[in-house]
């Protein structure tokens, strides 16, 4: 038997076909395939529908964070001994500024280490920030009270699913905790009749309906996606951080956690915060896209835009997607590394590696400059490039 029907949108003699038809709630194909970061039919129905609403469900404020490192001091005359510590920061996040819409999906791409994964643990009040400040619905972040309207409202899906969840615990128990909770019952009164039946038909959104019984270790990397999606959206957040959820996962898992994904965020109209190294998958995922580069945030701009961004690291990341270069093109390459943190580089942060750096971006850090509503950048030659 076919192995891939439940996933074929175009099988017509497949017994899957006749399963969704008899069981709507069963696993149910995705959309049809869409160029990343280009205005497809469903990214323009995403921004036409208006889910692009005016409240401002969170605001994120000049927010920066720091870690000290322990660095070794230089050595002796003789080169045996150490001559001492000296304690340094590593500026993950340094000035940070955005506002998330209800029900918007915003994208939050860069390299490894540029302080991604930081910047959403700021967001889901899992760490505070050193300076700045983060409002959810009006309210500051971390809650400074039990009744603050942030508490309960936000979840996070992590990158690795295993470690995720509790490997002693069946799965449906791990997601039936959230409506367990003291928070979520005080807010939603639930018998154990409704956490049952809403833990049932979570599991039937996310394509696992029957499952709850089972433990993490008897799933694929997929279907384990899948439960940390069903048990961060149990709740009914209002906004979700999804830390880079499917880069742990095979191309074509991938594609079917990305279907889900984007079905539940359109059915239950959540608020996204997604976190990722590929500017293809937010593409595909998100109308609007932040670019991060060594802890700050260097260009704003819709998802349609990206094969027009202005800022060099924008250009470069998305010239480095197999899809945008085409079979007769090579893919452009980032020279050189990401610089230490440790020691930023003076001027524009970019320079080291930026192919039109001058002596000005040597010397003198950019600004911010409005290219147009709901797109800026940060680079003194935005208007040339
Ligand atoms: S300011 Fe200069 S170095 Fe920085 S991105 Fe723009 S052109 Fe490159």
């Amino acid at each position: 038997m076919c192995q891939t029907r439940q996933e074929c949108p175009d099988c017509q003699a497949c017994p899957g076909r006749q399963d969704r038809e008899t069981n709507p709630s069963g696993p149910r194909p995705g959309p049809g395939p869409e160029t990343p970061g280009t205005p497809g039919p469903r990214n323009q129905e995403r921004q036409l529908r208006g889910i692009t609403v005016s409240r401002e469900l969170l605001q994120v404020r000049t927010v920066s964070r720091s870690f000290p490192v322990r660095s070794r001091g230089a050595r002796d005359a003789r080169g045996a001994e150490d001559a001492g510590e000296e304690t340094l920061f590593v500026r993950a996040v340094n000035g940070v500024s955005f506002t998330l819409a209800a029900g918007e999906c915003v994208g939050l791409v860069g390299e490894s280490g540029c302080g991604k994964s930081t910047l959403g643990r700021l967001v889901c009040a899992l760490d505070r920030p050193d300076e700045g400040e983060i409002f959810f619905d009006g309210a500051p972040l971390p809650p400074v009270s039990p009744a603050s309207p942030a508490i309960g409202r936000i979840q996070m899906v992590f990158q690795d699913p295993f470690s995720s969840l509790d490997p002693r615990m069946r799965v449906g128990t791990s997601v039936a905790e959230g409506l367990e909770s003291r928070g979520f019952q005080k807010r939603r009164p639930m018998n154990r009749a409704a956490v049952r039946e809403a833990v049932h038909d979570i599991f039937a959104r996310v394509g696992l309906a029957g499952m709850e019984k089972r433990y993490p270790h008897e799933f694929s990397g997929g279907q384990r996606q899948r439960v940390a999606l069903a048990r961060a959206l149990v709740t009914r957040p209002d906004l979700v951080v999804c830390d880079e959820p499917v880069s742990a996962l095979d191309a074509s898992v991938q594609a079917q956690v990305l279907n889900v994904m984007r079905e539940l965020q359109e059915e239950f109209g959540q608020a996204q915060l997604f976190i990722s190294h590929n500017l293809a998958v937010v593409g595909f995922m998100c109308s609007r896209v932040l670019v991060m580069y060594l802890g700050e945030l260097v260009e704003e701009l819709a998802a349609q835009d990206l094969a027009h961004a202005r800022h060099p690291y924008t250009q470069a990341l998305y010239q480095a997607m197999p899809s945008a270069a085409g079979s007769d093109k090579k893919l452009v390459v980032l020279e050189g590394e990401l610089p230490s943190p440790l020691h930023l580089p003076t001027g524009c942060h970019f320079h080291p590696r930026c192919p039109r750096a001058d002596e000005v971006c040597r010397q003198k850090a950019p600004a911010w400059r409005e290219l147009a509503p709901g797109w800026r950048v940060r680079c003194h030659k935005a208007d040339r490039i």
